[in-house]
């Protein structure tokens, strides 16, 4: 069944800061967002993003006006490698919540980000 199988990589900005949260969920982006939702309104914060939200904003956007998918795939490592890709991404570009920033960046990732800046300004 593709849909048990289905993962979701998403990114959920702070309305405060206007920086961003990248998750996956093998569950839906409403159901991750709930979740979420609940942490905040508990004062659990259980991931980078709650804590970042309890510590900063003290309030989450509605799932329509923040939460964006960026991909949908088969759960498995590609996907997991993708969502690494696009935390180094946003971490680079200084987009990600401090909570989430990577203690080393993977030196492929860095590469394939110069190359498309490279492409980019040609
Ligand atoms: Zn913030």
């Amino acid at each position: 069944m593709y849909m048990t199988l289905a993962s979701w990589i998403y990114d959920l900005p702070c309305v405060t800061c206007h920086i961003y949260y990248v998750g996956q969920t093998d569950r839906t982006l409403k159901q991750r967002y709930s979740v979420h939702i609940q942490y905040i309104r508990y004062n659990n914060p259980q991931s980078a993003c709650v804590s970042h939200i309890l510590r900063y904003t003290l309030k989450c956007g509605s799932i329509q006006n923040t939460v964006t998918l960026i991909n949908r795939d088969t759960k498995g490592r590609l996907m997991g490698i993708l969502e690494q890709l696009f935390i180094q991404k946003c971490s680079l570009e200084q987009t990600l919540i401090q909570e989430q920033i990577p203690g080393e960046n993977i030196s492929l990732f860095t590469v394939l980000y110069d190359v498309r800046l490279r492409h980019a300004t040609d």
